[in-house]
């Protein structure tokens, strides 16, 4: 149970991800999480830092989809303005748009990696579908009722996924 949701990568900021380790191993689609891993829980601003690394990435060649369980909607801008697609209402940990994502990407799972701050939505779904999975702490402390229970066990599974 513990190997299946372990992240193949624990990242501490998403600016701390080795994103040449990601080339050597193939990657070329990314889908990132939106709510406290790009953006604070239900804020409609991204930092400059997070914005040079989303330029970067792109620079870099990396396609990038935002894949999120809320509404992506209020950041439209920013993400028209670096040409990423989005998906809203993602139903994470669910297959299907983790399947839409990697159509968009046009990636399969082989090289695919699916990056975000939580256990049981993003790196739960990602490995399911077989992809590479980063986990990155979460920017913020403020978030959804039903993600602060989640988080006690989350805290519980990380604490003996250090151990194996
Ligand atoms: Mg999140």
């Amino acid at each position: 149970m513990l190997r299946k949701l372990k992240p193949d990568i624990f990242a501490a900021t998403l600016l701390d991800i080795p994103l040449d380790e990601l080339k050597k191993r193939g990657i070329k689609g990314l889908v990132i999480d939106l709510d406290n891993t790009l953006t604070k829980w239900n804020s409609c601003e991204i930092n400059p830092e997070i914005y040079s690394w989303l330029k970067e990435l792109k620079e870099m060649d990396f396609r990038i989809c935002i894949v999120s369980n809320n509404d992506v909607g209020r950041l439209r801008g920013f993400m028209e303005d670096l040409q990423i697609p989005y998906i809203s209402n993602a139903f994470k940990p669910g297959k299907s748009a983790f399947v839409k994502a990697m159509q968009l990407l046009n990636s399969g799972p082989a090289k695919t990696a699916v990056i975000g701050d939580q256990l049981f939505t993003d790196i739960l779904g990602g490995k399911r579908l077989g992809c590479f999975t980063i986990l990155v702490t979460p920017l913020s402390q403020r978030e959804f009722i039903g993600t602060k229970i989640m988080r006690k066990i989350e805290r519980l599974l990380l604490k003996k996924m250090l151990q194996i």
